[in-house]
């Protein structure tokens, strides 16, 4: 019996979530014996227009060449996965989305007219139909490898979207926020990472993106309680996910206030 086939393409991004794949170490064995990796350029094996049951996507798009490559890839896989803040939110590059795209090719490149960039960065499910979006930033590979465990049975995967207090609670970890007076942002971010800034006696700068139901205002009042200033407050939502709705309003709106 064949073995169920699965395909990781690139998009715009820094390559981390996929080396964060590559660094998973021995369950990324137990993966290989369980599916053929058709596409995975990082590691090995070239064929972008492989048929694949599971896509796995890195990555925003981010140049007009995207959209096509994107609709073939929704095309060929029965499943689609997005991995990472860049594929889920538009991730850092998105930060652009709140400037004058083109003004700063000027600005920058001695030769404008050979880069090839759209006005914003966006996120996958802006273009096609994602099945599972896997926050992080990077991703992490505990949840990329349950939802393809999960869709190997059959099984669509657990969004894991509850908020990292709730992971430090159950940790028992010492809560930063009330401890030390950092402005950590794990009462509006998801979970997933293992609460792993506040394991170390730090804040949580929201690398996960929005949870479920985050209150936003409340978090931005607390920021500015403990001393932020607005910019500063502003630019904790303005940040690795600022393209992600929850944390765009919000910073927007803080930045805006006068
Ligand atoms: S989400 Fe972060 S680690 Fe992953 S590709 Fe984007 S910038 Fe890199
Ligand atoms: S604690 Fe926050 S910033 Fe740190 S890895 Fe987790 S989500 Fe990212």
């Amino acid at each position: 019996m064949s073995k169920p086939t699965v395909a990781i393409h690139k998009f715009s991004s820094c390559d981390g979530c996929q080396l964060a794949f590559i660094n998973m170490g021995e369950p990324l064995l137990v993966l290989s014996e369980l599916v053929d990796i058709l596409h995975f350029a990082e590691a090995g094996p070239v064929d972008e227009n492989a048929l694949v049951d599971i896509a796995i996507i890195e990555g925003s798009v981010s140049t007009s060449k995207d959209i096509e490559r994107l609709k073939r890839i929704r095309n060929n896989s029965q499943y689609l996965l997005t991995m990472g803040a860049c594929a889920t939110s538009g991730g850092l590059q998105a930060l652009r989305n709140m400037a004058d795209t083109k003004q700063w090719i000027t600005d920058i490149y001695a030769n404008p007219s050979v880069i090839d960039s759209l006005d914003k960065s966006t996120p996958i499910k802006d273009h096609v139909k994602v099945d599972l979006e896997i926050w992080g930033c990077p991703v992490s590979t505990r949840q990329v490898l349950t939802a393809v465990r999960a869709l190997l049975f059959g099984v669509m995967p657990k969004d894991e979207n509850e908020k990292i207090c709730m992971e430090c609670k159950r940790m028992q970890r010492v809560c930063v926020m009330v401890t030390k007076k950092e402005p950590c942002m794990g009462p509006v971010t998801r979970t997933g990472c293992g609460a792993l800034c506040p394991s170390v006696g730090r804040d949580c700068y929201g690398c996960y993106g929005p949870a479920e139901n985050p209150n936003t205002q409340a978090m931005a009042n607390r920021l500015t309680g403990l001393g932020l200033l607005k910019d500063e407050v502003a630019r904790r939502f303005l940040f690795i996910n600022s393209g992600a709705e929850a944390f765009h309003v919000q910073g927007i709106r803080t930045r805006d206030t006068t």
